[in-house]
This record gives C-alpha cells, sequence and structure tokens, in this order.
C-alpha cells in the first residue's frame, strides 16, 4: 500500500550512523533471498589504508571490495515522511556465505549478546532516552562547516518547558507519530538548555530497542530539516551548556516474560540484579569506548552536569553511572554513562555483556549505593575516575581480554583500530582551541 518506486534499505556502520540505498522493488526482492552488495568502505575508515577486506583488517589497501547484505524482513515499516516508502534494516554478512554474519557488524554483536543473555535464562529488556539540541539552519556550505554560530530552536535554559514545544507543535507532533513508523514514545519534554529536547522511547526487547533508537536519531534529522530546524545528537555541543545524554533503561525477564528478575519478592533488588551492576562497574573503565565513543563524550562526563565521573551506582541518584530503580515490575536500573552519541546496537550488547558477565560468574556487589553528590567521591581517593580520554580509554580496551571473550577478538580489533584512528585525526589537527589560547599572546 506504498506508492513510493524505491525500497529503502539501511544498516549501521560502526559509529551507528545508517547507511543505505534505495532499490528498485524488483531489486529488493532478489536482495530479499539472495542478499545485495555493500562496499566494505562502511566499516573502512577515512583513509583508504584502513579498508576492511572481507574478513580481516588488513591495514593494507583492499581495493574496497564488497561485504554482503540482507534486509531483515521483521523490520519492515513504511515512512510516513517520504511518501510511505518501504524501508527495512540489513545486517552484514560475510560475501563468502551469507550465512555467516560479520563479527563486525553492530546489529550482530547485539544478536550474538541476546543469544549469550537467553542461553543463561535470561530475557534482555531496553528503554533508550534521547537529549539532543535543535538549532535553525543555515547555509553552512561543504567546505565551511564550522556549525559555531547556529541559533538554538528557542532561547533559554528552562527545562520541562510547554511553551517552548508549544511554540514550535508541528515539529513535535510529527516526532510523536513517530509510532506509526514503529518508534512508539514514552514521552516528549524540553530539557535544559537552548533547544534541548528529550524523548523516552517505549520499553521492548534489546534488539527491537536498538532498532528503535538507531532510527529514532535519524527520523528526528529528516523531519526537522522538514521544518528548517537541524538535530544534532553530539554529546557535548558547547562548553559551557549541559551535555546530551543516551540514557539506557534495562533489565533481565524471565524468558517468558513473566517476570522481572531484577527486583525480589520483598520489593528489593535481587541477587541477579546485584551481580548484574557488579559486572557492569567492574568492566566500565575497559568498556568505556562502547559507551563514550568519540572524542567529544569525554567533554560530557565532567562533574556537575548530571553525567557520570565515576564507576558508581545508587538508588534514584542522577550523579551516579547506574541509577537503581525499585518499582516492583518496573524495577531497573538506569545506566546514565551513554551520551546521544553513542551507536545504540554497541552499547546495548556492551552494557548487558557486562552484566551477564557479573551474574555468570556470581560478582558481589561490593560497593554501597552512593548517597548524594557523587562528584567529589574521586578527589577523595574513595573510587576511582573514569577514563578522561577517547585515547586512554581505548587503550585500555585493547588490553581487556574480558571484553574479547565477550564480544570477540575481530570485533573488539576493529573497533580499538577505529577508535585509535579517530583519536589520531583529533591530535593532529590544529582547533579553535589552540589559535585562541596562543596565537596572539605568546
Ligand atoms: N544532560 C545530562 C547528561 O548529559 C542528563 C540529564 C538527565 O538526568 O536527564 O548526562
Ligand atoms: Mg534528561
Ligand atoms: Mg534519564
Amino acid at each position: 500500500n506504498s506508492s513510493a518506486p524505491m525500497v529503502k534499505v539501511a544498516g549501521s556502520d560502526i559509529d551507528g550512523i545508517l547507511r543505505g540505498k534505495y532499490l528498485q522493488k524488483e531489486k529488493f526482492e532478489s536482495a530479499a533471498t539472495k542478499g545485495l552488495g555493500f562496499c566494505s568502505v562502511i566499516f573502512g575508515w577515512d583513509s583508504e589504508d584502513q579498508c576492511y577486506d572481507n574478513v580481516q583488517f588488513t591495514g593494507n589497501h583492499t581495493g574496497y571490495p564488497d561485504i554482503g547484505a540482507k534486509p531483515d524482513l521483521g523490520t519492515f515499516r513504511l515512512i510516513p515522511w517520504e511518501n510511505n516508502t518501504p524501508f527495512f534494516l540489513i545486517d552484514f554478512y560475510k560475501t563468502d556465505d551469507p550465512n555467516k554474519p560479520l563479527p563486525i557488524c553492530p546489529r550482530n554483536l547485539l544478536k550474538k549478546v541476546i543469544k549469550d543473555c537467553r542461553e543463561a535464562g535470561f530475557e534482555p529488556m531496553m528503554g533508550m532516552e534521547f537529549e539532543w539540541y535543535n538549532y535553525l539552519e543555515n547555509n553552512q556550505t561543504i567546505y565551511e562547516k564550522d556549525f559555531m554560530n547556529l541559533s538554538p530552536l528557542t532561547n533559554g535554559m528552562f527545562g520541562y518547558s510547554l511553551l517552548r514545544v508549544a511554540s514550535n507543535s508541528e515539529y513535535a507532533n510529527t516526532l510523536a507519530a513517530l509510532k506509526d513508523y514503529g518508534i512508539p514514545l514514552e514521552g516528549l519534554h524540553t530539557e535544559t538548555g537552548p533547544g534541548v529536547y528529550e524523548v523516552a522511547i517505549q520499553f521492548s526487547d534489546a534488539l527491537e530497542a536498538a532498532d528503535r533508537a538507531i532510527l529514532f536519531k535519524l527520523a528526528t534529522k529528516e523531519i526537522g530539516a522538514k521544518f528548517g530546524i537541524m538535530a544534532s545528537f553530539m554529546a557535548k555541543p558547547s562548553t559551557q551548556l549541559p551535555g546530551c545524554s543516551g540514557h539506557m533503561h534495562q533489565n533481565f525477564q524471565s524468558l517468558d516474560g513473566k517476570t522481572n528478575l531484577f527486583a525480589d519478592s520483598k520489593g528489593e533488588i535481587s541477587e541477579t540484579f546485584k551481580s548484574f551492576l557488579a559486572g557492569q562497574l567492574q568492566l566500565l573503565p575497559e568498556f568505556l569506548p562502547f559507551f563514550a565513543p568519540t572524542i567529544n563524550s569525554y567533554k560530557r562526563l565532567v562533574d556537575g552536569y548530571w553525567a557520570p565521573t565515576t564507576p558508581t551506582w545508587g538508588y534514584d541518584n542522577r550523579t551516579v553511572a547506574i541509577r537503581v530503580i525499585k518499582g516492583g515490575k518496573a524495577t531497573r536500573s538506569e545506566f546514565r554513562v551513554t551520551g546521544s552519541d553513542v551507536n545504540p546496537y554497541i552499547a546495548i550488547a556492551a552494557s548487558f555483556a557486562a552484566g551477564l558477565y557479573g551474574v555468570k560468574n556470581k560478582l558481589k556487589l561490593t560497593q554501597e549505593p552512593i548517597v548524594g553528590n557523587s562528584y567529589d567521591l574521586y578527589k577523595k581517593g574513595l573510587v576511582p575516575r573514569l577514563p578522561r580520554t577517547l585515547s586512554e580509554s581505548t587503550e585500555l580496551l585493547a588490553k581487556s581480554d574480558i571484553a574479547k571473550e565477550l564480544l570477540g577478538e575481530e570485533f573488539i580489533d576493529h573497533f580499538v583500530q577505529t577508535r585509535r584512528w579517530e583519536y589520531r585525526t583529533f591530535n593532529h589537527q590544529v582547533h579553535r582551541w589552540e589559535t585562541q589560547r596562543y596565537f596572539e599572546v605568546i
């Protein structure tokens, strides 16, 4: 029931950016069974000598061969704001065998972790939240895109403003209608900061949650563009303003979906939940690049902005890494480290893998819940500080045998290479901060 001439297919790259194509309907039908080729540049990196070669991240130039891609027919939806164009997510596989998933494909990684959870008797459940800045579009050219003097959609810091949403009600209503696109929102409000919005996406199984999350970000950008609004999910677009979180509400349910395994019968948190937290807290420093994957992510993880700086937990505490919410069937954790710049597949996979590691190894939750402000704890030496840069966290991850064991050596090697590349690219640039600080006075 779509008059659109083409079918759109897209899959996640390593950064959580959807890469796709429009296909003629006949071509799509053959792709649905036989798969289609995608240039491996999706998993290459900015430079040609970093191109992904079939299976190995060789570091040698490969000539950009194809990798295989297959639409997941279960992800079908129509795009309401694009003439009801049919849309499917794709998974990547090895070119020589359509049944062999490509281990560096983020959606495959999450499927593997979900399988591990289910084999241990747990159904991982998740609801993601995003905060993001909305700016009025201006005429940046591709050669001069500095995004420095953009006007925010609304002025002022005021959160929970009804006025700010109402004055752009068509934009908000179109976002609310995303349920017709398979992204049901639990709520939408303005967050602290000029032009900042926040949504909570409804709770679901982990794969559905990741699909909704990645689709939400692109949908918001596309819908925003129709209203002359530029939506940015950068973790910290401005030094002085609050950053943007991508909080993850999560728990384990029984496989039949009837029981929340994070709650015990007395309204307290279960032993499973405690071990889950212990696993996540232990692995947080070495897993940080999954939750803070960009150079910019680390500018958000600073004291005093409701974002965590330490591997800590507490009951309904918004200054710690993991905020535990007790509430019978709704008992869950809010994992607060993730910014809105994460790749949802990777962040969700890594968070559940770390929690499952704690449960399987029956780790004890030795840290007492933090009450009140957590920010000065590391200054007093009571808890460690999380790594402060992408480079620091990436080198910890590179040494993590547990990461390789839980997420696969091939994925970790590739991910580490890409983070190192990101850091190298950043580090050899002369930044605005340097010229502002040194040019005139030195
Ligand atoms: N904006 C904060 C952050 O970047 C989160 C605020 C909140 O708790 O919703 O983490
Ligand atoms: Mg918020
Ligand atoms: Mg939140």
